[in-house]
């Protein structure tokens, strides 16, 4: 069998990300206790499922271990997507999908109050919301979700009377991202260095959390959900650590 020209190609293998995403959550767990995700799709779909078993939470009624429920939303930056025109293709994002208003809570309080009140954000009113996606690239993605979802949030909050929204629990938002890519970002999010720098200005917290599984160069990242052919992606993978170890 010939060898193949390796390029400079990133082939993270579906162990290393799951790998990645089991040491992420520790800090996720003890820093942000998230009660809910919303994945971005389509490539934080599966990230968001493997975090999914590392982040099982104790149900205070029953004591059993409940899965945290995970919304979509479907954000489109470098896709062809119709009645879009060339120039907004890699500078802007489109939504393909949003929350499903009225969909299963995470863990209740604000989220009861909101509905009772008129304007729903999807459940996520006065919960610790988690984003996910596979790679933060120039970020204009991740800008994009976090700040539709607290525009989402802030509507509901404002359609709630005041003393109501007053006992309300905060809600608060984290990112996780399998990769960060080193390199220029587009846009900027107001990430906390620690948590002590959290400050909830009127029912939301100032900030986000930002968590991601490793920081990569800014090369191109072939994702193992992406290959028809899994066998020759690990074959390449596996190819390239063997010449990173010679190398080191
Ligand atoms: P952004 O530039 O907004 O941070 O990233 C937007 C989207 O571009 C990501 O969600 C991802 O779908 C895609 N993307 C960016 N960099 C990469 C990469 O290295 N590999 C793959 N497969 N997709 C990428």
């Amino acid at each position: 069998m010939t060898t193949p020209e390796l390029d400079d190609h990133r082939r993270p293998t579906y162990e290393d990300i799951h790998v990645m995403i089991g040491n992420a959550a520790k800090k996720i767990v003890e820093e942000f206790k998230p009660d809910l995700m919303v994945a971005i799709g389509g490539g934080g779909f599966f990230p968001a499922r493997v975090l999914r078993t590392f982040l099982k939470r104790r149900d205070e009624k029953t004591g059993k271990q409940r899965n945290l429920p995970i919304q979509a939303i479907g954000l489109s930056l470098y896709e062809q997507v119709d009645g879009m025109s060339e120039e907004m293709i890699g500078t802007q994002v489109v939504r393909t999908q949003w929350l499903e208003f009225g969909a299963p809570k995470a863990s209740g309080a604000g989220d009861e109050v909101a509905a009772r009140y008129g304007k729903d954000s999807g459940g996520l009113v006065g919960n610790n919301v988690l984003i996910v996606d596979e790679v933060d690239d120039s970020r204009t993605t991740l800008h994009y979700a976090y700040n539709e979802l607290l525009k989402d949030v802030r509507a509901t909050l404002d359609s709630i009377p005041a003393d109501v929204r007053a006992d309300l629990p905060p809600t608060r938002f984290a990112i996780f991202v399998v990769q960060n890519k080193l390199g220029p970002k587009r846009a900027e999010l107001p990430i906390y260095n620690s948590p002590a720098d959290e400050k909830i200005v009127d029912g939301v917290a100032d900030g986000v959390y930002y968590y991601a599984g490793e920081t990569t160069p800014p090369v191109w990242i072939d994702y193992p959900w992406e290959m028809q052919d899994i066998t020759e992606h690990n074959r390449l993978s596996a190819l390239a650590k063997a010449r990173n170890q010679q190398a080191n």
